[in-house]
């Protein structure tokens, strides 16, 4: 067996780089790319050896050309049929274990989302390996970093499984550009496994701003906002003036201020944007967890002892009430 210095990109090794081949799963909806599932491919790129990317459903070959673009993978694999469209972990775990079958994949990426977090266990289980959940780095072909305790701890975990099943978070590995790559796209093999389970029905919030997951900016409220009434008339104002996506905390959540899918967090929705601009936010370490790796944190807060400005770039100590909206009219002249 071939062992890496951990020093050593692992793509230096030639000889071991060979060896290496990892099977990207991709996500789409209604032949549409998902294009954060994208990380998958770029944690098989820092690992090296070759990268094959996988999509299935109906109206996936369009998928899969499109990307074929993407820079760093060698082929795509697709398989066309309906029955994969919800991404069902009871047929599409089969699925994927027939394709990493016949691939000899040594490595299966997925983000880890609620599809892969439905997904793998079930992937690792049916190839009796033990899967690796929410790397945020590669250490070497068989070690990975991957945070605990809400990020209080960073855990370093070797694997001795043949085919390691891991889950990536999504802002540790941006997605690689859409442009410049050339892919080969090849059908892949249909078990055509039954399944138990019926898709009946989804309620998803609709919001006509980015994706909170994926926004460049977000601005998130919290409790100090003390009703849903005053969140709806303070928060969308200053998200249209930034252009940015609305998070909230989980006390805000919890109070009814805000809609589930918005709470960044340990138990919510992990976020790295450019801007991440919270007002009457203490900065509880569950609310950081999901939040800290953002490039910029800005806070607003009356309280100077306030935690958040602990980890904030900018900080503002003052009543939100007059602030927030004093901002949103300065950025709106902008
Ligand atoms: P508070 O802590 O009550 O803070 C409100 C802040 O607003 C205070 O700092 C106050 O000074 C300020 N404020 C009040 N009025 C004003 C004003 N007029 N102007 C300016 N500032 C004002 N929390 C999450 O957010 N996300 C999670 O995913 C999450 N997961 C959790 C998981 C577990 C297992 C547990 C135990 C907890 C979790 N929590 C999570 C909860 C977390 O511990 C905190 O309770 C929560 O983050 C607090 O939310 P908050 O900052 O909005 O409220």
């Amino acid at each position: 067996q071939l062992r890496l210095s951990q020093a050593t990109p692992i793509s230096q090794h030639s000889a071991l780089a060979r060896l290496l081949s990892t099977l990207a799963v991709l996500e789409q909806k209604d032949g549409k790319l998902n294009t954060s599932s994208l990380a998958a491919v770029t944690a098989g790129t820092k690992l090296g050896g070759s990268v094959t990317a996988f999509v299935a459903g109906s109206g996936v070959k369009s998928v899969a050309d499109q990307t074929a673009k993407a820079q760093g993978i060698e082929k795509i694999i697709y398989v066309e049929n309906g029955a994969y469209d919800r991404g069902l972990p009871e047929n599409f775990a089969p699925l994927l274990v027939e394709n990493i079958k016949k691939g000899g994949f040594t490595h299966v990426f997925a983000g880890h989302s609620a599809f892969g977090k439905n997904l793998m266990p079930r992937v690792a289980a049916l190839l009796d390996t033990q899967q690796i959940s929410d790397i945020t780095a590669i250490e070497s072909e068989d070690t990975f970093v991957r945070p605990i305790y809400a990020g209080n701890a960073i855990l370093t975990v070797q694997s001795s499984d043949a085919i390691k099943i891991l889950t990536v978070r999504g802002t540790a590995f941006p997605p690689p550009e859409l442009e410049g790559g050339s892919a080969a796209v090849e059908e892949g093999v249909d078990p055509k496994a039954e399944c138990q389970t019926e898709w009946v029905s989804e309620d998803l919030a609709k919001s006509d701003r980015p994706d909170l997951g994926s926004a460049e900016r977000v601005v998130s409220g919290g409790r100090g906002l003390k009703s849903k009434e005053e969140f709806d008339r303070i928060m969308p104002p200053l998200a249209d003036a930034l252009g940015a996506a609305i998070g909230a905390s989980r006390a805000a959540v919890d109070s009814g201020f805000a809609d589930n899918s918005l709470q960044v967090g340990q138990t919510g929705k992990n976020v790295a944007p450019q801007l991440y601009l919270c007002a009457g936010i203490s900065g509880a370490i569950q609310h950081l967890a999901g939040m800290k790796d953002s490039k910029v944190i800005a806070a607003i807060n009356k309280d100077p002892e306030a935690p958040i400005f602990q980890v904030a770039d900018v900080g503002l100590v003052g009543d939100l009430f007059d602030k927030v909206p004093e901002l949103t009219e300065k950025l709106k002249v902008l």
